[in-house]
């Protein structure tokens, strides 16, 4: 029976820089509903039908819709051995929903992961996007600024002016941590009354996240 991690934290927090290497270490798939949904739309399966209009408008998918795509994807062979969730759960309905989904195959989810930042810093590090007008790469001018130091993109020669789109002004990214810490308070509450809640310093360098991750699972693994 193999792991069951869930990576949890604010946007901008490194989820899914966690959350692929743990993965990749482990050699389970990492499981984002990022991934999952764009999958099912670039291959027009009916959950594709159903979705598009909410990716389509920037809103978010309801729960229902949510819980049924993503329980198909961990009912699929590749998740026996376990898994890493990113992105999900999102809400106290998706985590309870989560719970009903893998009490069939076990004991549940095996830990929770929760990266924290200050506020200050994932503003300062959203703030820092800038995304190329022209073939749409993303760069953060705090940690993987383009080459040559500019506002120009450097990838394969492009060229491309540098923008900062609408969605990381620093308002707007308020607004959404506003929410986040409003809708995860009792995803973290559920995960620590079953004593599986494990929090990590996220604003240190990813490979000492890491190295703090690591030393998690491998603790869960042996308990
Ligand atoms: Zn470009």
């Amino acid at each position: 029976m193999g792991l069951r991690i869930v990576i949890l934290g604010a946007p901008g927090a490194g989820k899914g820089t966690q959350a692929r290497k743990l993965a990749e270490k482990r050699g389970i798939p990492h499981i984002s509903t990022g991934d999952i949904f764009r999958a099912h739309l670039s291959e027009g399966t009916e959950f594709a039908r159903q979705i598009d209009p909410y990716m389509k408008s920037g809103a978010l998918v309801p729960d229902e819709l949510t819980i049924a795509i993503v329980e198909e994807r961990l009912g699929r062979p590749d998740c026996r051995d376990g898994y890493v969730l990113d992105g999900f759960p999102r809400s106290l309905e998706q985590t309870q929903a989560l719970e009903r989904m893998t009490a069939s195959q076990g004991p549940g989810i095996d830990a929770a992961i929760d990266l924290r930042v200050p506020d200050d810093e994932l503003v300062a590090r959203m703030g820092a996007r800038r995304t190329c007008a022209e073939c749409g790469t993303i760069y953060n001018l705090k940690f993987n600024p383009p080459k040559g130091g500019g506002m120009r993109c450097d990838r394969n020669g492009c060229g491309g002016q540098l923008v900062q789109r609408p969605d990381d002004n620093e308002d707007t990214i308020r607004q959404r941590l506003f929410i986040y810490h409003k809708t995860a308070g009792p995803i973290y509450e559920y995960y620590e009354e079953r004593g599986i809640l494990h929090i990590v310093r996220g604003d240190v360098s990813p490979e000492v996240v890491f190295a703090t991750v690591e030393d998690i699972v491998c603790g869960v693994e042996v308990a």
